[in-house]
């Protein structure tokens, strides 16, 4: 693989025992190679008609071909074929706005098959207990939007197994979820006590259709929707005045991808569309917020001081993700109106109007 290759002539084996995660970020000028290897393949890469690149991909029968949902530009820049264990699929970036997803991609009516069966998470211990520390360092990231939730009602949208709506519940949230995989339903019930989870669409849940709520959550769904806007633009109808919206997603300005490409940890089965600080604000920005804040994600072991790596590292992390807005996870804020952005902006948070 090139990138082995390019760290072996560059910094022998100094850095070999930094988790992978890690190391792009804190071998010295690394962070500059990738980005300009990032232009010149983005540079490079040819943009295509969508009639031509129709052409040269075999279409499933549960996939469609899209164009841009962000700008609605139909041209096509193959940049991957990332794959695994019997899966495959392929990456385009738009040339008009940058947005990478999948083309073609999943057919939404088709979504449920991905989650049917033998999709509920497996809740080991370790698991379990690194999902929720992750859950935490997001909420003290936005802090102190999320530090009380008497009086406030929560929808997770995507609740899988429970695990953050358990949190949420310890702080008093009046707390449900909604997800498409019926085992994870089951297994959150069980262990959820004044929190519930319902199967299926919001829409079909008299409980989530009625709205009202102060707090959305999304921890690693955006990247699972097929159709973002029309979901977002009911997440806006389900907020009450003053609400927010959290995004959890992989960050496609991530240093991690400019360096691994198609091997890339973001690339995973069922990921649909890829979003960066810039395509996120457009999305939130034509389904009706007001203001989105961001909060840096410099890995979880590194925020919760866990990290085996010396100070000057650490420092130097924290440094490149900051210059570049290229943490491997995005973290998102969206206020749903003025209300929202007066009652949570200012403090360290800040606040970026979107005047769609
Ligand atoms: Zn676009």
């Amino acid at each position: 693989m090139a990138h082995r290759l390019l760290g072996r002539l560059a910094y022998g084996s100094r850095y070999d025992r930094i988790p992978w995660g890690q190391r792009v970020y804190v071998r010295p000028g690394e962070r500059l190679v990738r980005e300009a290897q990032w232009r010149r393949l983005t540079r490079r890469a040819p943009v295509m008609e969508l009639a031509d690149y129709r052409q040269l991909r075999p279409l499933k029968e549960n996939e469609e071909f899209l164009s841009c949902m962000m700008c609605g530009d139909p041209r096509q820049q193959p940049l991957f074929s990332p794959g695994g264990n019997g899966w495959r699929y392929h990456v385009v970036r738009c040339p008009g706005c940058g947005f990478l997803y999948r083309n073609p991609n999943i057919r939404p009516e088709r979504l449920g098959d991905l989650y049917a069966t033998g999709y509920h998470t497996f809740l080991t211990g370790n698991y379990a207990a690194n999902r929720q520390r992750r859950y935490e360092l997001t909420m003290k990231a936005f802090s102190p939007v999320f530090d009380e939730g008497k009086e406030r009602r929560l929808l997770d949208f995507g609740s899988g197994a429970g695990l953050f709506l358990e949190l949420a519940e310890r702080r008093g949230f009046d707390a449900c979820g909604v997800d498409l995989s019926p085992e994870s339903v089951a297994q959150a019930n069980e262990r959820l006590s004044t929190a519930r989870t319902y199967c299926g669409a919001p829409d079909e849940v008299p409980e989530i259709a009625g709205g009202g709520f102060d707090v959305i959550t999304l921890w690693s769904v955006l990247a699972h929707l097929p159709r973002p806007l029309d979901d977002f633009r009911r997440f806006r109808r389900l907020l009450a005045p003053g609400g927010v919206l959290l995004i959890l997603t992989v960050n496609a300005r991530s240093t991690l991808l400019k360096a691994y490409g198609p091997a890339w940890n973001g690339f995973t089965k069922n990921h649909l569309m890829f979003y960066s600080p810039e395509t996120v604000r457009t999305l939130l920005g034509l389904t009706g917020f007001a203001g989105v804040a961001f909060a840096h994600h410099y890995g979880d072991t590194i925020e919760a001081g866990t990290a085996r790596l010396s100070v000057p590292l650490v420092r130097r992390l924290r440094r490149n993700v900051e210059l570049s807005d290229g943490g491997n996870m995005m973290r998102v804020l969206a206020f749903a109106d003025e209300e929202a952005i007066g009652r949570w902006g200012g403090g360290p948070l800040t606040v970026h109007r979107l005047n769609a």
